[in-house]
Parts: structure tokens; sequence; C-alpha cells
């Protein structure tokens, strides 16, 4: 059985695997790495997937899916002929394809997947990718994001020379912008934060154009008929591309029989699309602000995904980082890559095990709840805030608003708005709870949120002894009771951080001996050590800990030497004298 890793692009798809050591890419059919996103129906009813699907754009509009990520997780449905399709629906589509290409240069059958999201997709979307994967017939190992999966390639890659400090990944997309903060150290790759625009990519670009064009040659955009709109997009894209090797184009369109046409320089690409620039910049710095470091933290910016090609983008990008900067030449491939890379970590292939990749949690998490009876509606109270190391596990103790209230209702939402209302709804839990004599009533409420995003709300009442716990998913869930429960166990258990655990146990302890057979001013030095050390694990980062274990190390050493001396060296005395023996 095979495990793929899958980049599920806007634009453009890619399928890698981890074989032989190394991570490869599997070409599709026609020989291409990358699979365009796009599924169409033949007029015989045959699905078409890919670059065949997107020839047909413009001749079969009503017959043609493109984009369909941008509506992940919606009901929104695309009509293809006499059929509609949701979103994910036309995922699984494209899933199918290419596994069935992959297929063809793998010996075992590919059953599981690692299959690469937008940081930024919410709950809805990460569910929706689920079911497009299990409707496609392949269970979901891993959902990775996106940026997260471009570092751990460049990480890996670089492994003779890895470059330290925090890297800032630029993944703008066809329809997504995605950015990441990541730190790394060593053998640790570590998302600080994650921001993004679902909304905005290079198809934003196309229309900004389009919509000029029409604006400076008289025609209303609005009104133009589906394919006439197609058919100007597409040139827009191409007019777009053009200017990424060349300094003006011109842009020309036939609509029946007349030619429209005007010419675009780079100055005027950069006119038009300002507001696309302008959005971006505001994700950036949600981003910073989000990981709580300063532009000069920056050691390293890396630029993925086809709308970074753009001279606009990296002159833009350039100034405001204040530094020279350029595409990655592997931009189209890293997060595909990347994904390829985690199939090898999860199967514990041994040249890579070492790796160790930590997440954050893209969005906020908490329970609807009212400060006063009076309060119309309910806001939200957060109890797993954005940015959190993954897994992570959380709590607060709500009381009840009215005096011996029965029931505690627990309303899980998602997102950063105020009001519970202008936030994603995951559904609604009942307590029980008993009330003191004075009719006082709380309960400790508790999140656990894992890296797949599998969210376990657990809440005990503090003074009597009702208690519930739910796996917080998507009402249509396909995962079995039994897979909920492993994934439970394996969420308590924490995983990642266990290998983490013991050395930090190891570490402490071998002070405690040492704070034993110390005296005076060293067991003093001693008991700091202990204190800060124990002090500073639990809720610190993972890299934060290893630098702070780096020190604690060596000073342990240090005050090892010290206190159990030994006057004469530690130079291996016998072997010396073993040698000098034969010699005589
Ligand atoms: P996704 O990750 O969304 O599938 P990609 O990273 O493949 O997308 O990027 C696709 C986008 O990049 C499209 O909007 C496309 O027009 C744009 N793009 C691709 N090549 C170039 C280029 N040479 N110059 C400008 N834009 C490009
Ligand atoms: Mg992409």
């Amino acid at each position: 059985m095979a495990l793929v890793g899958i980049d599920l692009g806007t634009t453009n798809s890619l399928i890698a695997i981890w074989k032989d050591h190394k991570v490869e890419l599997l070409p599709n059919s026609l020989g291409h790495n990358m699979t365009p996103s796009v599924v169409g129906v033949d007029d015989d009813g045959t699905l078409l997937v890919g670059e065949i699907a997107k020839e047909r754009r413009i001749s079969h509009p009503d017959y043609t899916a493109a984009e369909f990520k941008r509506h992940m997780g919606t009901d929104y449905k695309y009509t293809l002929g006499d059929k509609t399709y949701l979103p994910e629906e036309l995922s699984a589509i494209l899933l199918k394809k290419l596994i069935a290409d992959a297929q063809t240069k793998v010996a075992e059958p590919i059953t599981e997947a690692v299959i690469s999201v937008p940081a930024y997709f919410d709950n809805n979307q990460r569910e929706a990718t689920k079911r497009a994967a299990q409707i496609a017939g392949i269970e979901v190992k891993r959902l990775v994001n996106e940026p997260s999966s471009a570092v751990l390639y460049k990480q890996w890659k670089k492994r003779e020379d890895r470059v330290d400090g925090i890297h800032l990944v630029v993944d703008f997309g066809g329809g997504t912008l995605d950015i990441s903060v990541v730190d790394c150290f060593e053998n640790i790759i570590e998302i600080m934060a994650v921001s993004g625009n679902n909304q905005l990519g290079g198809k934003d670009f196309d229309l900004c154009i389009a919509k000029d064009f029409c604006t400076k040659t008289g025609l209303s955009f609005n009104n133009l008929r589906k394919s006439t709109r197609e058919n100007i997009l597409w040139t827009a894209e191409n007019v777009k591309k053009a200017l990424t090797e060349n300094d003006s184009v011109t842009m020309r369109v036939n609509i029946d029989d007349q030619k429209y046409e005007t010419v675009y320089s780079t100055k005027e690409l950069l006119q038009v699309t300002s507001q696309v620039l302008v959005q971006m910049k505001e994700v950036l710095n949600d981003a910073l602000r989000g990981a709580k470091i300063e532009l000069e933290d920056v050691e390293e910016i890396i630029l993925v995904g086809g709308s970074c090609k753009m001279p606009v983008v990296q002159k833009y990008l350039s100034a405001l980082f204040q530094r020279p900067l350029t595409i990655d030449p592997e931009g189209d491939y890293l997060v595909g890559y990347g994904a390829g890379v985690l199939t090898g970590i999860i199967n514990r292939e041994s040249e890579i095990s070492d790796i160790v990749m930590t997440d954050v949690c893209p969005f906020s998490l908490g329970i609807a709840s009212k400060n006063d009876k009076s309060d119309k509606y309910p806001s939200l109270s957060v109890i797993i805030p954005k940015n959190s190391m993954l897994p992570t596990s959380k709590s607060q103790v709500f009381s009840g608003l009215v005096p011996f209230q029965e029931h505690l209702s627990i309303h899980v939402y998602q997102g950063e708005e105020y009001w519970c209302m202008d936030n994603l709804d995951l559904g609604a839990f009942l307590l029980d709870i008993t009330p003191n004599e004075k009719g006082d009533t709380r309960a400790l409420v508790t999140f656990s949120y894992d890296i797949d995003g599998l969210l376990v709300v657990t809440a005990k009442d503090l003074i009597g002894d009702h208690s519930l716990e739910a796996v917080v998913t998507q009402k249509a869930t396909l995962l079995t009771p039994e897979e909920i429960e492993q994934k439970r166990l394996a969420l308590k258990e924490q995983n990642i951080l266990q290998k983490f655990e013991e050395e930090n146990r190891r570490i402490l302890a071998w002070a405690q001996r040492l704070y034993t057979q110390a005296d005076g001013a060293n067991k003093f030095a001693l008991a700091n050590i202990i204190e800060t050390y124990s002090k500073a694990l639990p809720e610190d980062s993972l890299i934060a800990v290893q630098k702070m274990r780096k020190d604690t190390i060596a000073r342990l050493l240090q005050l090892e030497m010290t206190i159990n001396t030994d006057f004469f060296g530690d130079d291996d005395i016998i072997s010396k004298l073993m040698d000098d023996t034969t010699e005589d």
C-alpha cells in the first residue's frame, strides 16, 4: 500500500512520493508534473480532467469547472451539462485522476495521501477536502498547510547546511494567498504564525486587467456573454504572464468579428492591479503581528506559487522588505515536494525520521458566552487563541448566568469576530450542572485540538459530578466512531512532544542528581537551573525549549566537572599504558 503527497491547488495540482531516500514527482498521463485543476464533461457525458478540460474552457464554458477550490466547504453548485457538482465532488474527480495517472508508476496500490491545504482553510474547508479524498477512495493521512509543506522540503533539501532562523513563506497562487512565519532550528521546523486570504490570487490580477481592458475599449464587462468574458479573462491572464518577460504587451481580443486592443506596460499593470497588492500587504502585516516579530527578524523569504513569478509582485515585496527578492527556482513544486517529504516522515523512513514539524491553529476557537443576562447576543469567549502551537489543550472556567441553572450550553465557534453569529458555528452541546446552596454553577471547559484539525471538547461540572466529552466534526463527517476514538486517544498522548518530554525529564533528573551531590554556591546555582527549566517547559515553543536545553546542558556539564572533579583528567590512562606495554 502506497502513501502519496498531493498539492491540491486552485489552479494546478501535483502528486509526489517518497522513494529511494528522496522525494519524486509523479507526472500525469501527458508526462507533465502539473495537472490543471479543471474538470469538464464531454458531449457524451465523459468526465475530462486537467489539460483537456482547461482547453475547453472558452469553447464549452457551461461544461467546464475551474477554481472550484475557492468554494470548497460550501454548498455552491457547479453545473456541468445536465448535472450539478459540489466543489468537493469536483476535487474528488481531480484526485481520482491524479492517482490513476500516478498509479501507473507505482507498484503498490495508492490508498493513502497527505494533502496540502491553504494554512488559512477553516474547519469546513478542511472537512470538505477530507470528504473529497473519501469520495475518491483514498484515506487522508494528514492535511498539511501548504507553506509548512514548502519549508519542510526546503529544509530537507538543504539538510547539510540548513538555514536556522525565521523564514517567511509567501505562497501566492491562482486563487489564494497564504503566508506563514516559520522558525527553523536544527531539525525542528516550527510554524509561528499563519495568515492568508482565501479569495486573493492570480485570478484577481486577471480580473483587474480584464475589467480595465473593457473600460478602455468601451465594453461592459458585466453584460458580456459568458464565453466572451472567459475569452477576455483568458487573454488577460496571458498578457499578465507575458509581462513577466516583457515590459509592454498588446492585449487583443476578437468579439463577433470586431477587434479590440490596447497596450499594457509594467507600469500600467502596477496601476491597474494596485488594489491586489495592497490586500497582499494586509495579510503580510497580519502574519508578522501574529508571530510577534519585527521585519529585521526575518532571515529568509521564500516566494512560492505562480503569482510570485510576476515582477510587479517581486518588486512590491522587495520594497516592503527592503531587500532583493526572487522566486524560488522550484517555486511551482515546493508544496508538492513537501507533501512527499511528509509521507516519508509519516512512514518513518529512517533518513528523515528526526525532522520534527509543528504547526499552529490558524484561527481562534471558543464558546458562546454572555457577560450579563441582559446581553442580547452572545460574544465569543476564546479558549484556544489563533496561532497556538498544535497539538494543544486549553481550559477555562465558565459560570451559569442565572441562579440555579441546570444546564450549560457549550456552543462552539471558530473565528476572530467578536459576536458569535459572525463566526463559524461548529455545533452545540449541553452539560448538566449542579448548583451549590447559593445557586451558583461552575464548569471547566477544555478544548483539545490536534494537528489534523480534530477538536475534542470536554466539560466538567465543578460542583456536581456531571461531565461530557464530544468530538466536534462537521455534520456530514464520514469518520467512523472507531477512527475518531483512535484519533482522540492519540491526541491525549500528544505524540509529537513525547520525544522532547523524555529528554527534558532526563535533563531535570541529571540536574537533581547534581544538586544532591553539590554544596555551597553550586547547590544554589542548580536550584536555580531546575526552577527555571521546569517552569519554562510546558508553555514554551519547541525551539525555545531546544535552545534553553542546549544552554542548560552546557551549564550542567560545567557543573558536573566542578562537582565531580577528576584531578587526573579524563584521558584514558589504561589504554595508554596498554599501548606502552605492547611496545616493550
Ligand atoms: P495554485 O497554487 O493556486 O494552484 P499556482 O501556484 O500554480 O496556483 O499559480 C497559478 C497562478 O499563477 C495563475 O493565476 C497564473 O496565471 C499565475 N502564473 C503562472 N505563471 C505565471 C507567470 N509566468 N507570470 C505571472 N503569473 C503567472
Ligand atoms: Mg499552490
